[in-house]
């Protein structure tokens, strides 16, 4: 492939400023979408092409192919709109509901799954940069309320052989298990027994986890009895017990390899 030179690069953003602005304007625009109070006058060469859903819409023996208008009665008017934006500004912005009066995390992270959702509708890189979007914003809310919430919505909203945001909070919720799993977690435990699916998922990757004392191993410090792993050995000359920070060479620390019943 040949390096992209200034110019195409020009070219890129010109047209990208260009398809921005046709939004924005609805300027040329062949289809309206309507949803909730919005309509959306957009471009059937742009959503058709990049949205199969919209295209057997247009095409198909509906009245929207004859009146050049879609009507989404199901949808959320924020998440429509967001998912338009993105296949004309390749981005989209978090919108507040009526329901919600400022941004929040938890409005922020059921935001993105509910793109990602919505994504079935749009092209896959609506459901890409959602997945990203709902990614970064779940990895430090694993410990909230919202956390048992966010995984059903994603378990309710995508269909089982569809891993983008499954993996995402599987892989998550392992990683964590043990805060997860305890007893006064119970928010969790009721989603728990309510997403049969997620329980399957969590237990495979729980399966399949490296086991402590057997695949990687553990020590127990002489000096302050703390037990604790290395899960990474490679290049380790020596270390510290994260307790007493006491420093050995990795061969003394084989005397106090701690052995798991
Ligand atoms: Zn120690």
């Amino acid at each position: 492939m040949s390096k992209r030179t200034a110019d195409d690069i020009d070219s890129t953003s010109a047209l990208k400023s260009g398809l921005a602005v046709l939004f924005k304007d609805g300027q040329y625009s062949d289809l309206i979408i309507h949803c909730g109070d919005d309509r959306h006058k957009v471009h059937k060469g742009a959503v058709c092409a990049q949205s199969s859903f919209f295209d057997t819409a247009r095409n198909g023996d509906f009245d929207e192919a004859r009146s050049g208008l879609v009507t989404l009665h199901a949808d959320d008017p924020a998440v429509v709109s967001a998912m338009l934006s993105h296949m004309y500004t390749f981005d989209y912005e978090v919108k507040l509901t009526d329901n919600d009066t400022t941004e929040t995390e938890t409005h922020r992270l059921l935001f993105h799954a509910n793109v990602y959702a919505m994504g079935e509708k749009g092209a896959h890189s609506v459901k890409d940069a959602a997945r990203k979007k709902f990614r970064e914003a779940v990895q430090s809310q694993w410990s909230e309320a919202i956390f048992p919430d966010a995984v059903k919505l994603v378990y309710e909203t995508t269909p089982q052989n569809d891993r983008g945001l499954r993996n995402v909070v599987t892989k998550l919720a392992a990683g964590h298990a043990r805060e997860l799993l305890t007893a006064d977690n119970d928010r969790f435990r009721t989603m728990m027994g309510q997403v049969a699916d997620f329980g399957r998922d969590l237990s495979m990757e729980l399966a399949f986890l490296p086991q402590v004392g057997k695949d990687y191993p553990a020590y127990e410090c002489p000096m302050c009895e703390r037990v604790f792993t290395l899960k990474d050995q490679s290049n380790v000359g020596k270390f510290h017990c994260p307790e007493c920070n006491r420093l050995r060479w990795v061969n003394q620390w084989e005397k106090y390899r701690y052995i798991f019943e």
